[in-house]
């Protein structure tokens, strides 16, 4: 690649709206532009970089035995009816319609799609286990499109399914996968973790993300700080300690005037938080109920849809509270409160000594006995974990990380096959639904992680093995002939060796191709300047470390040589 020829428009300063590196950094160094909210084109540069995730991805993936097909973006209303998604899925689905009004969604995932190609083509157990994979892109209409790459509305995801005649079998298949995931993270030069993970949209019963550490990341993990435990937030248990303890007294109201917060309230009262029950009103599904949960503590509302078994619900918004104005906002609490479902955290389980609102303006009540008090319908953990809780699994304490999901495997057991009659002929004969898992890795996202692993205040620093070009060669004063000369004859031997090369010819300042060259962050780089003129050396400097060391041309090429060789070897380790 010579650089005076190649799409890199490169820019001085940050996109206002780019909030974290990753975003900041690909727009800056000319990978990536935008056309609308969440929607990228991909310049030269990314575009390899890209193909090189990919090329990772594919290689492990066949490796596992996956094979690569190629399905419609574009897919008919019928079959998301089948599944019974095409209701479920909401607005986050891209819908349209064609000639004859007939309805079609932009895949945002190809359940059905494989599902119906499976179930029309495979029928016997000889032909199972069977795991498709495909690289494509997916549309989400996110409500918030943002941080780039991280949550796009248009997107590439690899996603896998695969088709297995017994639990046995789609357990040996997941295992498969989440060995892959883990080396094809790991050559893409991110440091990574698997979590327990909620199935939400997608459905089945176990489910683990991958993780990769980072800052800028969206999700929240808890990990156990003494055994294997990692959980995303929206997953994670607790141990609870022993309920708080009251001294059996009667209930008592106490005039609150002017305080609403718990904090507020609590401190009037003279009462820690933990001593306070929040009742939370939700309206799901259309009707009311009150959830309870600890003074202290935040709902977490994928508990919540677990527990009500739907995604349809929210909070109280100032039209509920009007249209039911039993419910006296900000002095709601759950004794006689009658009439509404109650769920409470499982926390609150045989509390007593507690304060709550009274239903009553400017009241709360102390003294307040679960159980003896108020009836709770449904306990349930629907809280979130915070740093320093007891792991559920040990004595451990849990910490709190965040990071960026960069893949997910399900296990679906029959959700799909069962729905949308996907079955297969044993040896006797017998017809049986397939038992199916289901594998996503954010193609466009893990691009975006690996910035956020691999970056520094100057610009990007590629792992080797995703970089758009290896080696930078990086002639200053491009116009002196020797130095001209020595530039393209290393730039022809490497480029015939099979290296990938990214050539400056441009004639630009030294520190303008140096700063160029921080952003664009190629691993390596071969500077031929004024050591050249001096006694034919070259500097061959290294991206990450940014250090340098004067050399001959022909020592260079053989340092160089020896660190891809080494690198092509540990990638050749890892397939094994
Ligand atoms: P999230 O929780 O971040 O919205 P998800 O759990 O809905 O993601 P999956 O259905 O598991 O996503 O999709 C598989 C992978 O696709 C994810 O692990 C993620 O890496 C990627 N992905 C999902 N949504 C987006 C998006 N809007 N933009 C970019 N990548 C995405
Ligand atoms: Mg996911």
């Amino acid at each position: 690649m010579r650089q005076s020829r190649t799409f890199i428009p490169t820019l001085r300063e940050s996109p206002a709206d780019a909030e974290i590196a990753s975003h900041r950094l690909l727009l800056r160094a000319g990978y990536l532009r935008r056309v609308a909210s969440g929607i990228y084109e991909f310049l030269p540069l990314g575009v390899r970089v890209l193909r090189k995730i990919s090329g990772i991805i594919r290689e492990e993936m066949n490796a596992a035995g996956a094979q690569e097909i190629m399905l419609p973006v574009l897919q008919p209303r019928e079959l998301w009816e089948e599944s019974g998604r095409w209701a479920k899925y909401g607005p986050e689905m891209m819908r349209l319609k064609d000639r004859a009004e007939r309805d079609f969604g932009l895949g945002p995932t190809h359940e059905e799609v494989i599902t119906d190609l499976v179930r029309s083509n495979v029928s016997s157990y000889r032909e199972l286990p069977m795991n498709l994979y495909q690289i494509g892109s997916k549309f989400r209409d996110e409500i918030r499109p943002r941080f780039g790459l991280m949550r796009a509305r248009e997107f590439i995801m690899k996603d896998a399914y695969s088709f297995d005649r017994d639990e046995e079998g789609m357990r040996e298949s997941y295992r498969g996968m989440y060995e892959a995931y883990g080396r094809i993270f790991s050559r893409c030069g991110c440091t990574w973790r698997a979590v327990e993970a909620a199935t939400g949209l997608i459905g089945g019963d176990v489910s683990h993300e991958f993780m990769v550490p980072a800052a800028a990341g969206e999700d929240c993990i808890a990990l156990c700080d003494r055994c294997s435990y990692a959980a995303n937030l929206d997953l994670a248990a607790y141990r609870r300690g022993e309920p708080p303890q009251g001294e059996g007294k009667d209930v008592e109201a106490v005039r609150t005037p002017d305080r609403r917060t718990i904090g507020e309230v609590g401190e009037f009262l003279g009462l820690q938080p933990e001593r306070m029950i929040k009742c939370l009103m939700y309206l799901v599904e259309g009707r009311p109920v009150a959830v309870l949960i600890p003074g202290d503590r935040e709902a977490n509302e994928a508990k919540l849809a677990r527990v009500f078994a739907s995604d349809e619900f929210r909070l109280f918004r100032e039209e509920d509270w009007k249209k039911y104005p039993t419910y006296l906002q900000g002095f709601v609490g759950p004794v006689g409160l009658d009439g509404v479902e109650v769920v409470a955290d499982i926390s609150l389980q045989g509390a007593g000594g507690m304060a709550c609102g009274a239903n009553r303006e400017d009241y709360h009540l102390v003294n307040v006995e679960e159980g003896r008090d108020f009836c709770v319908g449904r306990f349930a953990d629907i809280t979130n974990a915070r740093e320093g809780d007891a792991c559920p699994r040990c004595e451990g304490r849990l910490r709190m990380e965040t990071g960026i999901e960069v893949g997910q495997v399900f296990q679906l057991g029959l959700k799909y096959s069962q729905a949308m009659r996907c079955y297969y002929h044993d040896e006797e004969g017998v017809s049986r639904p397939m038992y199916m898992g289901c594998y996503g890795i954010g193609v466009t996202r893990l691009m975006a992680a690996v910035v956020e692993q691999h970056h520094d205040e100057r610009g990007i620093i590629w792992p080797l093995s995703v970089a758009p070009a290896q080696l930078h060669v990086i002639p200053l004063d491009f116009q002196k002939e020797n130095r001209r000369r020595a530039a393209e004859e290393l730039y022809e031997t490497f480029v015939q060796r099979g290296w990938e090369v990214l050539l400056d010819d441009r004639e630009e300042s030294a520190g303008v191709k140096f700063a160029d060259a921080d952003l664009l962050g190629m691993p390596f780089r071969l500077v031929i300047g004024r050591g050249y003129d001096e006694d034919g050396t070259v500097e061959l400097q290294e991206r990450a470390t940014g250090q340098g060391a004067r050399m001959d041309a022909e020592d260079a090429l053989a340092r160089l040589e020896e660190s891809f060789r080494s690198f092509r070897n540990l990638a050749a380790r890892d397939d094994a």
